[in-house]
């Protein structure tokens, strides 16, 4: 992967875990490795709760590391409880993840409500990147990211682990992400998701059609999602 002739997405998904001190802890052993390449984007997702921290310990450090959230209000500023709009938080992340099968499954979260959440995300500059669970799911127009993230491979295990991890094959992934080349357009990309450890990072991100990985359990622990940006860069 030397030359690095197309973008490489390595995503950190934190779901709902790090308090701020430990999310602080991951910042400081991470962002001294990213190597500074334009190519290489590495993105970090904590919670809403540790964003502005993180957001803080990034900028002193000077890590070439971008900040996402894991979710955006379908709406604008305003009367929405609960609710964190992108016109809020455009200070403070370059990066959303929208329509996370998690989010489709125990919040109800419709397409259109996706669709929405990509406008909000576009129309103040953070990068939407759209979870799509197969091939029948829809993607929102503007959209020009999105994970193939099967709802089986998602949280198995650490495929490092013995007995552990059900990840799609990367050859298949492939064959995914090029039939949502074909649907949409050579600009898409196409990144993958569902248990990528150090053990298989590397077979994904070598498929000619996929642009990067995004990562739930394996990247809540420094040294291993360290160890998957190396064996990315390989
Ligand atoms: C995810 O939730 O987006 C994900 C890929 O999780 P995991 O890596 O734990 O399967």
């Amino acid at each position: 992967m030397g030359g690095m002739d197309k973008n490489i997405w390595v995503i950190a998904n934190w779901k709902s875990n790090k308090t701020i001190a430990e999310a602080l802890d991951w910042v400081s052993k991470v962002g001294s490795y990213i190597p500074k390449k334009e190519n290489f984007k590495v993105v970090v997702c904590p919670t809403y709760s540790c964003i502005s921290e993180v957001k803080k310990a990034i900028k002193v450090g000077n890590f070439p590391l971008l900040v996402g959230a894991q979710d955006l209000s379908p709406f604008k500023a305003g009367a929405y409880t609960g609710e964190e709009s992108a016109v809020l938080l455009k200070d403070l992340i370059e990066f959303s993840i929208l329509g996370h099968s998690e989010r489709r499954k125990n919040f109800g979260e419709t397409d259109e409500m996706v669709a929405q959440k990509v406008q909000q995300a576009l129309a103040n500059n953070i990068i939407a990147l759209v979870c799509v669970q197969g091939e029948e799911t829809l993607i929102p127009e503007q959209c020009s990211l999105i994970a193939y993230e099967p709802i089986w491979a998602i949280s198995t295990g650490l495929t490092n682990t013995p007995g552990a991890g059900k990840a799609d094959n990367p050859e298949n992934a492939e064959i995914v992400a090029k039939f949502f080349k074909q649907k949409y357009g050579n600009n898409l990309e196409v990144i993958y998701g569902g248990s990528v450890s150090s053990a298989n990072a590397k077979g994904f991100v070598s498929q000619p059609n996929i642009n990067g990985i995004l990562i739930g359990n394996a990247s809540l622990d420094p040294g291993e999602f360290i160890a998957i940006c190396k064996s990315c860069l390989e």
